[in-house]
């Protein structure tokens, strides 16, 4: 069918469109309604169906596909990879789901996941989503103070967590983290489920505190655990990510819903299809992980290819090796990750035999056109920009190629997914923005299936973050963007104050708040800025407190760097730290950021006519051609 037609029957006729799709999954009950949406903002997809994520991502697959791998974990780390079947799958995610139930975790418990990318933190949140516990996976690159905030926001139950990470050969002890986050938080699990991998020689279990994974999953092995139907909209899981305040927000994600989105994603997007391979080189931390590592593909019955480890270790032919060795199909990677690989030669990429490969998809941050022709060159592959946010959880802009292949243009991640109609709104006057005009994009609801239900535990931060930007409850992506006449869009950068490093989106509050911790600051500012590797990297620019130690000005940029990797992990780690006397407001008193970023990047400032005191911009562009403090 052409994607035209598929396209705009999602949007005439959703009911009928999705009750389609609805059935790629299996129903303990069948949906009574495949749409409520007599609140727009809180619409319901498939209510009254009951189903499971863990039985479409596993059980279903055993009597056609028992033997095939359901999950390769590759680790260039550890050097160990695990050839994970179907059957061997169900038999890890029963063991682990018996070991939840004898630690007490029941429906509806949310269990917080602290644990690199290997195969337990996927048994993991299977094992949650067998018996109806909410999952919340913090990326195990963010450091304590960041768990912190997600344990009391999410108020688990239960953590899990491993010992330890690895990264370029060295050891991360996560159980340090695990402590000074638990002594942070308010509302602390009183159980931790650790993996031991062995990598930390230091760790010692708590007594009381810690549960050993292996010897729980030695006694549970045989373990049947009967899996526990749904209501469609109920959470499946939480997973934070940033916004402009300080605190992360949970996005809340249903079950049926959001099965059923990736059921027809995986094929009609990915091309991938039953007993296919795909390679995702995200981190189950992130929301790519969740939906293109875990569940689309297994819910696809696919295999999945989960991979701890760089892109260049031992050398820059890894991912290159691992699609040959296993004939993946469709990858999935970041215009980052291409950067790191164009430093280095070529060959690395060809010297593989992809002649299985068919696509390299590219997500979660802007794709320069550069990038994109290096690789497309270097692998004489499709390369396929995608445009998505964790709220959505797959993808909003995106050509199928499973459907209907339509031309790459570059610079443009492409035409609404099914069941996104989506507009371009003029942020003045609240109309659609003509072709070729800039406007903010917006998703006219109802949201379609698999996008987020609300914020955990606050609807009030879910209507007012995303739905009243407007006249009319449009949601907001928070993006701008212009749209061509063929409809492609093409997306411009936030309209907020977040920024995206490496294609990780970092709250510039966030790292304003653990700088400010430092006590001779007396004022952050963050901005993001143009970086050729990773897109942007933040930039710090604080005034000091008058009774600042002397010399403090010398010493002080290396001590808010570290300040900022303790607390929230390395991926925020300011590039640059600059102090000044004064920094630049409105005379209400508002942080002018987009002229510090502006300057920090050599560029003109932009209106200043709000602007409180001009010697402030003097003073930035004094320091800014100065050295820097760090
Ligand atoms: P995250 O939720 O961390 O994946 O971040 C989502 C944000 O990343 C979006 O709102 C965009 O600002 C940016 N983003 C994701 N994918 C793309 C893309 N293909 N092109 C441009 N920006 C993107």
């Amino acid at each position: 069918m052409r994607y035209e037609q598929f396209h705009q029957r999602s949007i005439d006729d959703p009911e009928g469109f999705w009750a389609e799709q609805a059935q790629a999954i299996d129903w303990h009950v069948p949906p009574r309604t495949i749409l409520d949406d007599s609140d727009p903002v809180f619409r319901k997809w498939f209510v009254g169906g009951q189903t499971n994520l863990c039985h479409n991502a596993v059980d279903r697959h055993l009597a056609e596909r028992a033997d095939q791998l359901a999950l390769v974990a590759i680790s260039t780390e550890t050097g160990i990879t695990r050839e994970i079947s179907y059957r061997e799958l169900h038999r890890e995610v029963n063991a682990f789901a018996a070991t939840l139930l004898e630690l007490g975790v029941t429906r509806g418990d949310r269990v917080v996941i602290y644990m690199p990318n290997i195969a337990e933190a996927v048994f993991a949140m299977l094992a949650c989503a067998r018996i109806g516990a909410i999952h919340s996976v913090v990326f195990g690159g963010f450091a304590s103070h960041n768990l912190a905030m997600r344990i009391d926001d999410a108020r688990p139950a239960l953590l899990i967590a491993a010992d330890a990470g690895m990264r370029g050969g060295k050891v991360i002890p996560y159980m340090p983290l695990v402590a000074q986050a638990l002594a942070e938080a308010e509302h602390p699990p009183a159980k931790v489920l650790v993996v031991n991998r062995g990598l930390d020689p230091a760790y010692v279990p708590v007594e009381g505190r810690d549960h050993d994974h292996a010897a729980l999953r030695a006694a549970h092995l045989d373990a049947d655990v009967s899996v526990t139907w749904l209501e469609s909209n109920e959470p499946s899981y939480i997973l934070y990510t940033s916004g402009t305040t300080g605190r992360p927000k949970g996005v809340q994600r249903d079950v049926g819903g959001y099965a059923v989105a990736l059921a027809l994603s995986m094929w009609a997007i990915y091309d991938v299809r039953p007993g296919q391979v795909m390679f995702s080189t995200s981190d189950v931390g992130w929301a790519v992980g969740h939906s293109y590592n875990v569940y689309g593909p297994l819910i696809a019955g696919a295999t999945s290819i989960l991979y701890e480890g760089l892109p260049t270790s031992p050398d820059a032919g890894i991912w290159w090796r691992i699609c040959e060795r296993y004939g993946v199909r469709t990858m999935f990677s970041s215009p980052t990750a291409v950067r790191v690989l164009k430093k280095h030669d070529a060959h690395w990429l060809q010297d593989a035999d992809l002649s299985q490969l068919q696509y390299l998809f590219l997500a979660g941050e802007p794709l320069d056109e550069p990038t994109a022709q290096w690789i497309g060159d270097a692998l004489s592959k499709t390369v396929i920009d995608n445009y998505w946010q964790t709220e959505t959880g797959w993808p909003v802009l995106c050509l199928m190629p499973g459907l209907d292949m339509k031309p790459v243009k570059p610079g443009s991640p492409g035409l609404p997914a099914p069941g996104y109609r989506l507009r371009v709104i003029d942020e003045a006057t609240g109309e659609d923005a003509a072709v070729g005009e800039k406007g903010v994009l917006v998703i006219q609801p109802p949201l379609p299936p698999g996008c987020m239900s609300t914020i955990w535990g606050n609807d009030e931060r879910f209507v007012a973050g995303y739905f009243s930007h407007f006249r009319e409850p449009l949601y907001s992506s928070l993006d701008w963007a212009i749209r061509d006449a063929d409809g492609y869009a093409f997306i411009l950068g936030r309209t907020d104050d977040v920024i995206n490093v490496a294609g990780h989106r970092l709250g510039t509050r966030e790292i304003e708040e653990a700088v400010a911790t430092h006590g001779d600051v007396a004022e952050a500012a963050v901005v993001g800025i143009h970086d050729e590797l990773k897109g942007q990297v933040p930039v710090v620019f604080v005034t000091l407190k008058p009774a600042a130690a002397a010399g403090s000005v010398e010493t002080v940029g290396a001590a808010l760097q570290q300040c900022v990797c303790d607390q929230l992990g390395a991926v925020a780690r300011p590039a640059q730290v600059h102090v000044v006397g004064l920094l630049p407001k409105t005379r209400s008193g508002k942080l002018l950021r987009r002229s510090l970023q502006a300057l920090a990047e050599r560029r003109d400032p932009g209106d200043l006519s709000t602007l409180e005191d001009p010697a402030a911009l003097e003073e930035v562009r004094r320091v800014l051609a100065g050295p820097v403090a760090a």
